[in-house]
């Protein structure tokens, strides 16, 4: 049975938004069985059965924008602007992965007496354990191609942020999915999460969060030899040489690094920009931090909302407390809600601590660099490698800084990280696997080798 109730807050007013109960151990294990059930009907529909099972939710989720959009904006505090394009993404998610299961091709591979083939199975129930700040377009990353290779479900979404995967599991229903194919279970990471990676019913877990507890559940998931994906932190670089259109990357650089208010594991939070190039960029740099809008999530023309938590804003301020270098802040709404003003340091040490750990909330740290050499070390000298920037108007340069990241997402003369069609995840401690794209398919399928024996 689930223990207690879980109180939901918004962050921008520290008041409650729903109570809802709190799942524990037991409701893991019984989401699995339910998920286990469902598996066998669920894998055995046909493939344009399935596609079209996916179109249906796609298209509910549009039905429905607006209403999700509320719930994720108030939820999360994120612009409203934002919350909907974020369910554009989850539609489109769903829509992108309905073309799947009719085209999870195999290969067919000579070899003598007979033929060879391979064919792509579902894993069987997977765990997905998803962090607060996407709360539903991470999830629809993991969801729509699970479901579409065929397997069945559990969701566990942060405790924080529980309200839209819950209201769509009933959307999902409601589009026909069948009962069990999709179990959400809101509780704590530290019981449910757990219990879903140590459980022997569950295949594989796609997880997204912290470094630290992606370790966690990589060891955990090692008793059973499960699948593993993961998608962790990051602290990556937006370079900027002095040959680049400078007011467009200093127009765009705080978008990069302050949107969902710097709580994006793809935040550009080191600015690394050419030393001829310093001055100009920074006086730019000002004046579009200090124009950015903090307010209420659910005004229009709101660009920045609190922070998640009351302790979130405890750790991203002693990044900046202390006598920490700030160039220049923006503005934050005062009384309740968990603000912070979007913040710039400079100059930074390479080696500070700000400059190495990922600050998850509105700090930018801008380093100078001389040469393309030293800004690829500087880009590199961190343990994460998930995103990254390259602004220069020469190609060439651009393309062979890019080459020499160790990152998984690069973007030139653009700060943009995720696309539907594309694959998404990291280098070095940023985590493995990808997503999104034609990739993720693999880490939700195993090839399976048949040799059909036709006589010599
Ligand atoms: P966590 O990594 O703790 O949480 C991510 C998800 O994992 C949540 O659903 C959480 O559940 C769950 N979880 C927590 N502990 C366990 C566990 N032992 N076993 C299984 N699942 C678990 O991130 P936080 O939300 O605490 O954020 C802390 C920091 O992590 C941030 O400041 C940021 O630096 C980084 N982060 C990075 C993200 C990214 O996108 N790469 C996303 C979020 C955070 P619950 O929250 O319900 O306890």
């Amino acid at each position: 049975m689930s223990s207690g109730t879980l109180q939901v807050l918004e962050p921008a007013t520290e008041a409650v938004l729903q109570e809802i109960p709190r799942a524990d151990a037991s409701d893991v294990d019984r989401a699995v069985e339910h998920a286990a059930a469902a598996f066998p009907a669920w894998r055995a529909v046909s493939p344009s059965d399935r596609a079209a099972q996916l179109r249906a939710i796609s298209d509910i989720v549009r039905e429905h924008r607006d209403e999700l959009a509320q719930l994720e904006a108030r939820n999360a505090g994120k612009p409203i602007g934002d919350a909907r394009g974020e369910m554009d993404m989850v539609a489109q998610v769903f829509a992108y992965y309905s073309g799947s299961p009719e085209r999870l091709l195999g290969d067919t591979i000579p070899v003598s007496g007979g033929h060879a083939f391979t064919v792509r199975e579902p894993l069987g129930v997977v765990g997905l354990i998803v962090p607060w700040n996407f709360p539903l377009t991470i999830a629809a990353w993991k969801m729509g191609p699970a479901l579409a290779a065929g397997n069945t479900i559990v969701l566990k979404p942060a405790e924080l942020t529980p309200l839209t995967a819950l209201r769509f599991a009933e959307l999902a229903r409601e589009a026909g999915l069948p009962e069990g194919v999709l179990n959400v279970v809101a509780g704590p990471g530290s019981v449910c999460g757990a219990r879903l990676v140590e459980h022997p019913g569950v295949a594989k877990i796609a997880f997204t969060g912290s470094t630290e507890v992606g370790r966690s559940i990589a060891a955990g998931a090692a008793q059973t030899i499960k699948r593993v994906t993961l998608e962790l932190g990051g602290k990556s670089p937006n370079i900027v040489f002095a040959d680049a259109d400078l007011a467009a990357a200093a127009a765009a650089a705080p978008g990069a690094v302050f949107g969902n208010a710097g709580q994006d594991c793809c935040a550009r939070s080191r600015i690394l920009v050419q030393r001829a190039a310093m001055d100009e960029f920074m006086g730019e740099l000002e004046a579009a931090v200090t124009a950015i809008r903090v307010g209420d999530p659910l005004s229009e023309d709101t660009e920045m909302g609190p922070l998640i938590s009351a302790g979130q804003r405890e750790t991203v301020g002693s990044f900046v407390d202390n006598g920490a270098p700030v160039a220049f802040r923006g503005s934050a709404p005062d009384g309740p809600g968990f603000w912070f003003a979007p913040t710039v340091l400079c100059p930074v040490d390479p080696g500070a601590r700000a400059a190495r750990e990922e600050i998850f909330g509105p700090v930018a740290v801008v380093i100078p660099f001389d040469s393309e050499k030293e800004a690829i070390r500087l880009a590199n000298d961190t343990i994460y490698g998930l995103s990254g920037s390259i602004w220069s108007g020469d190609g060439g340069r651009a393309l062979r800084v890019a080459r020499a990241l160790d990152a998984g997402v690069l973007s030139i003369n653009s700060n943009t990280s995720v696309r539907v069609a594309t694959p998404f995840g990291g280098f070095k401690q940023s985590g493995y696997g990808r997503e999104l794209g034609p990739h993720a398919l693999d880490a939700y399928t195993e090839v399976k080798s048949i040799f059909f024996a036709t006589g010599v």
